[in-house]
């Protein structure tokens, strides 16, 4: 008779009985084992510095790399700005020393081409509260105050309420750009609202105590408050800038009329002038200069062609593709999917203009069916063609796709 590897008990000794490779747990032992680990972490503090094994940039990139597909460029920006970010919190502060200032990031690039990707992926690599905050909400809301510091609840949320371990925490603030003031010139075109944000932002990302509602809004009007210090956690801002080529082409233009012309002209790639984004134009385009000066690490993220949509399809460590086969293997059967499959894949991507958010969607109306029998029958094994592709895709969800974009 089957028995606990560990505790010896036998199959009818205990509730239920796991089996392994080479071996089998009980329930009991599951339970025992959790309860350790939970009371280890307790005590050791998931989120101390001590924990945050600080990778150098080229390491810091490497593990990037396992995610997130071509961005070169915004990647060592990134694990530089981090690396100098947690290095700068593992430095004593004595009164002659240098002191090194926060490097607040902000991501121009459209939609879906991995801004929040990077920020989540720098997440997971240090162990550290990570939460993600869209800015358009903060304008909803009109009145800001309460609003900017609930923007806070959700990274205490992420940290189970350890204070200490907030406060070394990461903030992805989302479309920062819908916060801009609309038209380069603040007395004509006045944008309150958006202004009144961007105020708010400041004192945080400025780092300052912000008294922040535990459960956030203004639901809970009794709820005490608890005070969490931002200067040590670090604000990743991503927004597309829609137009913003529109200034870099002006302020290009500007510049080639003087001097070396003929120069600059060359060079110039009017197809993707994001990547000669400067701090300037992230001004124009209408953020405070304020918060133009607290985010000082600037990157922008190229499109993505129909090379990195196939690359994301296959080759990250957690990729859609890699995820069903995971997801078939656990019913035993052995998934493929077969090159030209990939390759309708990211046409349709391609043709709905969905970008990389598209990919999931189509995977998930050509596999449907196939989730929803397989499991009951004895399959061993499955291709996915370009036939059966699609086949599925036609059936379920072409017309729903079409409209979009
Ligand atoms: P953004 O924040 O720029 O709008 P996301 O990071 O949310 O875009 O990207 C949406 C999804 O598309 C991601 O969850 C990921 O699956 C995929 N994706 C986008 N860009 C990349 C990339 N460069 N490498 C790998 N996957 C990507």
């Amino acid at each position: 008779m089957d028995k606990c590897s560990l505790c010896g008990r036998k199959e009818s000794e205990v509730n239920m009985l796991f089996t392994g490779v080479d071996g089998h747990i009980c329930d009991e032992c599951i339970e025992r084992g959790h309860e350790i680990l939970m009371e280890d972490r307790a005590s050791s503090g998931t989120f101390s510095i001590g924990d945050i094994k600080l990778l150098k940039p080229k390491q810091i990139k490497e593990f990037i790399d396992q995610y997130v597909i071509g961005q070169e460029h915004a990647k060592k920006v990134l694990s530089v700005a981090v690396y100098n970010h947690y290095k700068r919190l593992s430095q004593p502060t004595t009164k002659d020393d240098v002191e090194i200032e926060k490097s607040n990031i902000i991501m121009v690039g459209e939609t879906g081409t991995g801004k929040t990707l990077l920020a989540r992926t720098i997440a997971k690599m240090l162990h550290v509260p990570f939460t993600i905050v869209d800015a358009t909400v903060l304008t909803e809301a009109g009145y800001v105050g309460e609003d900017i510091e609930s923007l806070l609840t959700r990274l205490l949320q992420a940290a189970d309420y350890d204070v200490k371990a907030a406060e070394r925490g990461i903030v992805f603030i989302d479309e920062i750009d819908k916060i801009a003031r609309k038209g380069d010139n603040p007395s004509i075109t006045r944008d309150v609202s958006g202004e009144g944000v961007q105020q708010g932002l400041l004192k945080l990302l400025e780092g300052s105590i912000v008294n922040v509602p535990p459960q956030g809004g203004r639901k809970h009007p009794e709820q005490k408050m608890i005070p969490v210090n931002t200067k040590d956690i670090l604000f990743i801002c991503g927004g597309a800038f829609e137009g913003i080529d529109r200034v870099i082409a002006k302020r290009m233009n500007t510049q080639v009329v003087g001097y070396g012309s003929h120069k600059i002209h060359e060079q110039v790639d009017k197809e993707n002038l994001l990547k000669y984004i400067i701090p300037d134009d992230i001004r124009k385009f209408g953020l405070i200069p304020e918060i133009v000066g607290r985010l000082p690490v600037l990157t922008h993220l190229e499109p993505l062609d129909r090379e990195a949509l196939k690359r994301i399809l296959t080759e990250p460590k957690n990729s859609i593709v890699k995820q069903y086969i995971k997801l078939f293997q656990m019913d035993k059967i052995k998934l493929e999917f077969s090159d030209d499959a990939i390759e309708y894949i990211v046409d349709q991507a391609i043709s709905f203009k969905l970008g990389a958010r598209g990919l999931r969607s189509i995977c998930e109306s050509i596999m449907l069916e196939a989730m929803f029998d397989m499991p009951s029958e004895k399959t061993k094994e499955f291709k996915v063609s370009r036939d059966y592709a699609e086949t599925k895709l036609d059936k379920n969800a072409a017309a729903k796709f079409k409209n979009v974009g």
